[in-house]
């Protein structure tokens, strides 16, 4: 072995119902970080299977057989993403992990680019999109807004237009291991470990196969997850809220009683109470269902779960000379 340096990198990809994009996507991984040895960095790629119901089991295993840098990790169920990537990097306790998406969208070509900003010093490398080939404008739209909004609410940042596409530390990843929280919004989580971060501007592709996993519903709960996980404002809202209401009704009060006083009509006036009484009922519900959000996001967090039970677990071999993952 020559003396220079000698990094290790596990690349961990979160797959549900890939079948289709991974036997494309695999020979893509390799031969990049294949190339990257050159450069003293040993590669090897974690796939997740978060609960798929095509063959992305089946198919993931063939790609094992043929590479033994591959390791796999299957989940008991569908969990979803952020908890797939958890899982994914709960198993990276060497070297600096990579994650790419499994559907090419997060082109690996860039992974060297990667890696160099790693090796100049950089914990959290995060791909930052300036183009989105193949999602329709209300989906770019919407982004748009969230990234908006939670830039303005949270105070641990969060950067717009970043995806998952990113490349962290060892100790960047130790740190993120240590946040178990059941709701995890991972762009947020990562804001949150901090130390030294920069963006790599990339042009995020179409995907290569199948749909997406994410319609606007799922997105939309996404989106409560990390305004609801990163921020109490909409609590301090619903106080705002009342306090504006009770100074309007105050006001409204002085005048009701005042006509009342000048004119005596005091049965007249059934339409503005029902108005009242609805504008009253309706921001109170608002201001409960805002906080039943936080106390059942609190109910799910005491209940003490495991984040993800593991149905099957390969490592991979030790690619890099001697060390073990
Ligand atoms: N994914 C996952 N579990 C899920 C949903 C998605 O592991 O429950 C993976 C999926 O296989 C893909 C990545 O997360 O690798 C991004 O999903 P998708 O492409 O559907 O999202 P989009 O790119 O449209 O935001
Ligand atoms: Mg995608």
């Amino acid at each position: 072995m020559d003396t220079r340096r000698q990094d290790l990198l596990t690349v961990v990809v979160a797959c549900f119902n890939e079948a289709d994009s991974l036997p494309r996507l695999h020979p893509r991984i390799r031969g990049v970080l294949d190339g990257l040895e050159a450069e003293g960095v040993s590669g090897r790629v974690l796939y997740v299977d978060d609960g798929s119901r095509d063959d992305t089991w089946g198919r993931l295993q063939k790609i094992a057989a043929g590479d033994p840098g591959v390791g796999l990790l299957r989940l008991s169920r569908n969990f979803g993403k952020e908890i797939a990537l958890t899982a994914g990097l709960d198993r990276v306790t060497e070297g600096a992990a990579m994650i790419l998406d499994a559907d090419g969208q997060d082109p690996p070509e860039l992974i060297p680019e990667f890696v160099a900003r790693w090796r100049e010093g950089f914990d959290d490398v995060y791909g930052t999109r300036i183009a989105r080939e193949g999602d329709s404008w209300l989906r770019r739209g919407t982004a748009a807004v969230f990234y908006r909004v939670i830039g303005r609410l949270s105070r641990t940042p969060v950067p717009a237009d970043t995806g998952d596409f990113r490349l962290l530390s060892p100790r960047a990843l130790d740190a993120l291991r240590q946040l178990r929280e059941r709701h995890r919004f991972m762009k947020g989580l990562f804001g949150w470990v901090g130390f030294r971060r920069i963006a790599i501007p990339y042009k995020r592709r179409p995907r290569m196969a199948g749909r997406s996993k994410f319609s606007l519903w799922r997105l939309w709960n996404f989106a409560l997850e990390g305004i609801t996980s990163f921020s109490t404002a909409p609590l301090r809202l619903a106080t705002y809220l009342g306090l504006l209401t009770a100074l309007v009704a105050f006001f409204a009060g002085i005048v009701v009683v005042l006509k009342t006083l000048v004119w005596g009509d005091s049965v007249a006036g059934w339409p503005t109470m029902m108005v009242v009484i609805l504008f009253l009922g309706g921001v109170q519900l608002i201001a409960l269902g805002t906080i039943g959000e936080y106390l059942g996001r609190l109910y799910e967090e005491a209940k003490q779960r495991p984040l993800y039970l593991v149905d099957d677990w390969r490592e991979p071999a030790g690619v890099c000379s001697g060390t073990q993952l």
